[in-house]
This record gives structure tokens, sequence and C-alpha cells, in this order.
């Protein structure tokens, strides 16, 4: 993992694309109320197109590290790997997920605990989130780092407390 602090100037191009034009693009209206349920999966009580839901058609950037953090796991139970990665931060962030090719994870429920903003544009998320695979529930249990970079907010990586 490089960490000189630098932004390739061909990711940052990549970043552009995913983030202002892919998002527009890559659901058609009618799949995305199909495929979206009303309350939100991040369980904030609120209906999806109220919540997360213009986070993850770009509409709106997300206006801080926990809205980036319940964003991002409504991307993992509506499988949008798009959006993983345009919010992931380009010195951490992988090639891909593929979140198709995995075994069935069933996302239960997600809980934040925490949202720290340590200033400076740095702040920490931490979280529990249950999932089931093959019927066995799991649970995780993580810290995740967030940057404000360029104006908006970067999942960095994660650690188990
Ligand atoms: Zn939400």
């Amino acid at each position: 993992m490089p960490d000189n602090g630098r932004i390739d100037p061909a990711l940052s191009l990549i970043t552009v694309l995913l983030t202002k034009i892919m998002p527009l693009t890559r659901i058609p209206a009618s799949m995305r109320a199909m495929t979206h349920p009303t309350d939100c999966p991040c369980g904030s009580g609120r209906p999806f197109a109220q919540c997360c839901g213009p986070y993850l058609a770009g509409t709106t950037p997300p206006p801080d590290a926990e809205a980036l953090m319940r964003s991002r796991y409504c991307a993992y139970v509506l499988r949008d790997e798009a959006w993983l990665l345009a919010t992931w931060h380009p010195d951490t962030r992988p090639a891909s997920l593929g979140l198709d090719r995995e075994p069935a994870t069933k996302w239960l429920g997600l809980a934040v605990k925490r949202h720290e903003n340590g200033g400076e544009g740095r702040a920490v998320v931490e979280f529990v989130a249950r999932y089931k695979i093959h019927g066995r529930a799991h649970r995780l249990h993580e810290n995740s780092r967030f940057l404000l970079e360029n104006g908006r907010w970067w999942y960095l990586d994660g650690n188990c407390p």
C-alpha cells in the first residue's frame, strides 16, 4: 500500500468518473425503485430515499463520516460495489471487491456505536454489523477511519477494536 500521501492523477480521474458519472447512469430508476426497500438498510428508521439513497445515487455527497459509513453499509446490502469503490480512499482502495462472486452474505443490521471527529479532516466511526452466511450468524465490530480530502469524505481503512 503506498503511503506517501500523493494521489496518482490517473486514479483521481477514475475517482471523478466513478463518483460523477457512473452513479447517475448505472441503475435505471425503475430498477432502483424495485431493489431499494422503503426503510433505509442502515437502520436510521428513515425512508431510503431520504437517508442513504441520494448518496448512493450520486446526487448528494455524504456530509460527514457517519453518513458515509451508513451509505457504505447500504452498498454492501444492495451489492453496490461501485459506491464502495468510489468512496474508498485511492491510497487503500482495492481493485475490486468481488461482491458478485462471494457466497450470499445476508446483512441483518447495523448499529453505529461512536462517531468521533478528530479534527483536521479525520474521523473514526465504530460500528457493529450483523450478517449471515449459509445460515450462520456473524458479527463485524470495526473502527473505520475516514479522511476529508478535496471537500469530500473517504473511507480509509478499518480495524477490530
Ligand atoms: Zn441510511
